[in-house]
């Protein structure tokens, strides 16, 4: 049952929803830095909610959260892909006492971006941060943007579980039913929400309501970086800026912060990037 994402549907009400489990996903994705327990339980709430709210968006491209804040974390990212692979990181205040308090600070802000891909124009909403609260603030952004009203639920164990619902009005939706759904869904534990399938949760819930479950997707934790993205960047930075890189380190390093990749390039390989705009071994592959 881990790693799987359900829609849902309502037959009366126009009102449809979406549950989500993850365990070796979100695992991989907090192993890739020694995260605090805490900063682990934010990445496993953002790492649910960018998955559901990526399923109710019909789109071959990705949505990414991106979270920007003054307090014990300063910056998170969150990335959904319309394949179901995610990834995400946070820088944190390492020196910090971390408590729950203070955890965005005062000021900041949050991003979603919605880029549909296939060359279509990227969408981008941003919103304050409300009540040091992820949650909170995903609730406030989906209600007060004009976007189809939707509440999510939201539970993690931290590094090991993470699981969500969502439930969602579509254009017409009755608003009486949403009522009565939204109370029922409310009944929900955090225990239920981690343990149960998703059979099981929406019995739990809705056994009494008419609804079409779909098949599952295939969840997992996946980073898109590749040699030719770190060669675009090395080229963005320019030749002069590299070499004086590469004079300080004898090698040229970078490190994908999503999944702890490393990229070393040495000089031959600075040469053939900047001469031909690509790796030279790569030129063996490409015919
Ligand atoms: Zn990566």
């Amino acid at each position: 049952m881990s790693n799987l994402r359900h829609r849902f549907l309502f037959s009366e009400g126009n009102i449809r929803g979406i549950w989500l489990n993850l365990e070796s996903a979100y695992e991989e994705l907090v192993s890739q830095s020694r995260y605090p327990k805490i900063i682990q339980s934010v990445l496993g709430e953002a790492c649910v909610a960018s998955s559901l709210l990526a399923a109710t968006i019909k789109s071959q491209g990705s949505l990414t959260m991106q979270l920007q804040a003054s307090g014990n974390i300063n910056l998170m990212v969150m990335q959904t892909l319309a394949d179901g692979s995610l990834r995400g990181m946070a820088n944190w205040n390492e020196g910090a006492e971390l408590s729950n308090h203070r955890l965005f600070g005062e000021e900041g802000k949050l991003v979603i971006t919605l880029d549909p891909g296939e060359g279509k124009k990227r969408y981008q909403g941003i919103t304050e941060l409300v009540d040091d609260s992820l949650l909170a603030t995903l609730e406030n952004y989906l209600t007060r943007s004009e976007q189809l009203p939707t509440r999510l639920w939201l539970a993690n164990t931290p590094g090991k579980k993470a699981a969500g619902l969502l439930l969602q009005q579509l254009p017409d939706a009755d608003q009486e039913y949403w009522q009565h759904l939204t109370i029922l869904a409310d009944t929900i534990s955090t225990e239920e929400l981690l343990d149960l399938t998703a059979e099981q949760t929406l019995t739990r819930l809705f056994h009494q309501e008419s609804l079409e479950l779909f098949a599952a997707e295939k969840l997992r934790f996946n980073c898109s970086c590749s040699n030719q993205k770190v060669v675009d960047m090395i080229l963005a930075m320019g030749q002069a800026e590299a070499e004086v890189v590469l004079a300080e380190k004898s090698k040229f390093e970078v490190k994908c912060e999503f999944c702890s990749r490393a990229y070393i390039f040495d000089q031959v390989d600075l040469e053939s990037i900047f001469k031909t705009g690509k790796l030279a071994e790569l030129d063996d592959n490409i015919h």
